[in-house]
């Protein structure tokens, strides 16, 4: 749904509660009405025959995808945004928005995973060539263009070890060597990232984490500039790409506290990652808006906030000990996604999949989503794993 009826220069706030609601058009009531629905009954012949119909067949979306595509496309600032079953479906649909065979594609060596499977499983077989590249090259990307360069996929930070990409650099740079630029902006969601003010053209969101906020649902959602719009809508048709109304009702509903939320995920995540930095099993701690962080200058100049996750490196250590502390921990679940209220943690191991870049790290990393809970009890879940961990290593 395109943007346009969204209201305008609202503060953030304002606009997270306001954006892409009309009470007025559902019988007073605040939130949509979950239509469940494939056949929309047509009054009249003429009315059939109109192509911008509101609401045409339920494969095109109802009343609950509407209001949360005209309210991520207000808050992202962009024309339009589409959403779709999953984030992976969301990248997906970015991608295909932008390329065609013949091409070559760069895309960020520390892309999530499955980011990097549909790339190498999907878009090579349809004749498009990938080369991966470093994401704190910034404008440096230019020397590995090629004539046939079409596009540039980063996400920022980067999923699991956060490396911060120059944002306006690096769109600079794919622009002038006539390449558009997608941007996976899940880790800061479109309350502390707007990528398009900063030149990206599709900005792509797994809605299941910090949108739907309360690990129930699975969404994704694309925002575009208006010159990407007609692309993204038309791949988003032809791929009958929608999500169920009551995923979609979800999205909605949880976007409206989201901001509120995601202070708090930064606060209590800022709160746990200078805590782990003070810990003596702690090697690092891979958080952009701590001042030690490589990353630190770019984000504070391109964020407005940080959420709750990061990742520590820990001390050298034999993997049983980091793995009894991972099984004993009570409040931090072992699982993937994030962006619910619960914290998270999960192990993981970066030389196995990249390949422009190297993975220097000897100690165990951890990726920590830190929840809403009290951060007295994280700390004493994670003081009582690391107790359990220094005994297992000796
Ligand atoms: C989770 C995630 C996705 C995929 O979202 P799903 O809804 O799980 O398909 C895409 N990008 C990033 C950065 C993610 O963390």
């Amino acid at each position: 749904m395109s943007g346009k009826k969204g209201p305008k220069n609202l503060k953030p706030d304002t606009l997270t509660v306001t954006a892409g609601r009309e009470p007025a058009h559902f019988y007073g009531f605040v939130n949509p009405p979950v239509a469940h629905g494939s056949t929309v009954i047509y009054p009249t012949v003429a009315e059939l025959r109109n192509e911008n119909a509101r609401y045409s067949y339920g494969r095109r979306g109802g009343p609950a995808h509407e209001t949360l595509e005209m309210a991520i496309a207000a808050i992202e600032g962009g024309h339009g945004c589409r959403i779709t079953p999953s984030g992976k479906a969301a990248v997906a649909l970015a991608v295909f928005a932008a390329v065609k065979a013949g091409d070559h594609i760069l895309i960020a060596d520390n892309v999530y995973l499955p980011t990097r499977r549909f790339v190498d499983a999907i878009l090579t077989r349809l004749g498009i060539e990938v080369t991966y590249f470093d994401p704190q090259m910034g404008a440096g990307i230019r020397q590995i263009m090629r004539p046939n360069t079409s596009l540039v996929v980063f996400e920022s930070p980067g999923s699991l070890t956060f490396e911060v990409v120059d944002i306006p650099a690096t769109t600079a740079a794919a622009h002038a060597g006539g390449a558009l630029v997608i941007m996976d902006n899940t880790w800061a969601s479109p309350y502390f990232c707007k990528p398009i003010s900063h030149g990206v053209d599709l900005s792509v969101q797994a809605a299941t984490k910090y949108v739907v906020g309360h690990s129930d649902a699975m969404l994704g959602a694309v925002t575009a500039t208006e010159a990407l719009w007609p692309s993204v809508n038309s791949v988003f048709s032809e791929l009958g790409l929608c999500a169920g109304p009551d995923d979609a009702y979800l999205g909605q509903r949880g976007l409206r506290t989201m901001n509120v939320r995601l202070d708090r995920h930064m606060r209590s995540g800022l709160e746990m990652a200078e805590w782990l930095s003070a810990r003596p099993e702690v090697a690092k701690v891979l958080h952009p808006a701590l001042p030690s962080h490589p990353g630190h200058d770019l984000w504070k100049r391109d964020f407005s906030g940080a959420s709750g996750l990061f990742s520590i490196i820990l001390k050298p250590c034999p993997i049983e000990a980091s793995d009894a502390m991972l099984n004993r921990l009570n409040l931090f679940g072992m699982g993937f996604s994030w962006g619910g209220y619960e914290s998270l943690i999960v192990p993981f191991d970066p030389r196995k999949y990249r390949t422009a870049t190297t993975w220097n790290e000897t100690g165990q990393a951890l990726r920590l989503h830190i929840g809403l809970e009290d951060t007295d009890d994280l700390k004493d879940d994670l003081a009582h794993g690391f107790a359990i961990m220094n005994r297992a290593a000796q």
